[in-house]
């Protein structure tokens, strides 16, 4: 069976097959819904059903919880329809600009920067480029149907190779493999690019980047992007690590705070030890932000990473510090974990 969505206040219609998704009919219809994890985890991909009815498939409370589920709201990553649907949801322009294609790559270089932290870089066979805007994400297709996420950290504007931050999570199916038995030559196949998390190219608002570990790696191509693009918008980059060694390219950012007269570098360190020597900014790296910034009325936050990070972030900016919902910009790094929480 299929059911017809509407999408309130583009208009755009959509047909949806009883078993999927109503995300999945989007994409494939080329109808830009907000997205991140598609895993019901993350809330990027929340809306409202105006009327018809759907279910939702296993979800995270945290990410939609019974109140706001019983107010129509959906997280259209797991929500299948019922019936025809109007919904209710912001539109993401841009983002179906690039086809969303199946490739083959091969691992070209595996570099440790950080204990658990490795850059992958992978080259494309001969003659084939991949298309997306800064800031979005690939998936790799592991064995069983299995995906895992990796933001690029290359800027598109870059030819190959594609570049990747990947952190080590112990006990997890793809990075235990990443740390010991992969290397380079391997053959890794991928799905993008993925994700609505991308700059937004047509404010000249002053952005505030803020990064927590790995969450540094499509804040790095954002940056890289808008230096190619030889934007003079204003941007602080607030990275947030437990150790001074988490922010494992923390010479690169001083790098550019050198060079770039529109660009201003926060690290933020939460957990020293005596033995780092830190001496510059500590705690939570979202209040540092708070701190500096106590009004980001007049800003956009593109905010990527730990996704307590993300959340509370999203949730404080908005609340305490006047940020409009819609000027943050977010991709939240779940793992299974987070989609097994109970
Ligand atoms: C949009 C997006 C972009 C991302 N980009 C990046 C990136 O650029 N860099 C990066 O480092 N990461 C990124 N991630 C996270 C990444 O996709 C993986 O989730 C992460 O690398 C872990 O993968 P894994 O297979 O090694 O671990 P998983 O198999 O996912 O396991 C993760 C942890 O959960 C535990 N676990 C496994 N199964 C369960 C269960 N059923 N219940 C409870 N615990 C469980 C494991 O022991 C492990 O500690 C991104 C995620 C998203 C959604």
């Amino acid at each position: 069976m299929t059911f017809q969505i509407t999408v309130q206040p583009s208009g755009h219609q959509f047909s949806c097959e009883q078993d999927e998704t109503v995300l999945a009919a989007a994409m494939r219809a080329g109808v830009g819904l907000p997205y991140g994890c598609k895993n019901g985890a993350c809330s990027s991909c929340k809306g409202k059903v105006i009327s018809g009815s759907v279910t939702h498939k296993a979800h995270q409370e945290r990410a939609l919880t019974k109140d706001e589920e019983a107010a129509g709201q959906a997280l259209f990553c797991c929500a299948t329809a019922h019936s025809d649907l109007v919904i209710e949801a912001r539109e993401v322009a841009g983002s179906d600009d690039y086809p969303i294609r199946k490739m083959p790559s091969r691992v070209a270089t595996l570099e440790k920067l950080a204990p658990d932290v490795i850059v992958m870089t992978l080259q494309l066979p001969a003659n084939e480029t991949l298309k997306f805007r800064a800031g979005q994400y690939i998936e790799f297709m592991l064995r069983d149907g299995k995906r895992r996420s990796y933001s690029l950290a290359s800027p598109p504007d870059q030819d190959q190779p594609l570049s990747l931050h990947i952190r080590h999570m112990p006990g997890g199916l793809f990075t235990d493999q990443v740390f010991s038995t992969l290397k380079e030559r391997d053959i890794l196949r991928f799905e993008g690019p993925m994700g609505t998390f991308f700059v937004r190219e047509d404010s000249d608002k002053p952005m505030v980047l803020l990064a927590s570990g790995t969450g540094f790696a499509p804040i790095k191509a954002i940056i890289e992007h808008l230096r190619a693009q030889d934007s003079q918008r204003p941007m602080t980059l607030y990275w947030g690590g437990r150790r001074p060694q988490d922010l494992y390219m923390d010479a690169l950012c001083r790098q550019w705070e050198a060079i770039l007269p529109n660009f201003t570098y926060v690290p933020v360190i939460s957990a020293a030890l005596p033995e780092d020597h830190w001496s510059g900014r500590t705690g939570f790296v979202h209040a540092a932000v708070m701190a500096d910034l106590p009004d980001l009325s007049g800003h956009q936050v593109y905010a990527c990473g730990a996704p307590i990070v993300v959340d509370s972030a999203k949730r404080d900016f908005v609340a305490q510090c006047r940020l409009p919902e819609d000027e943050f910009y977010a991709d939240a790094f779940t793992t299974e974990a987070d989609i097994h929480k109970s």
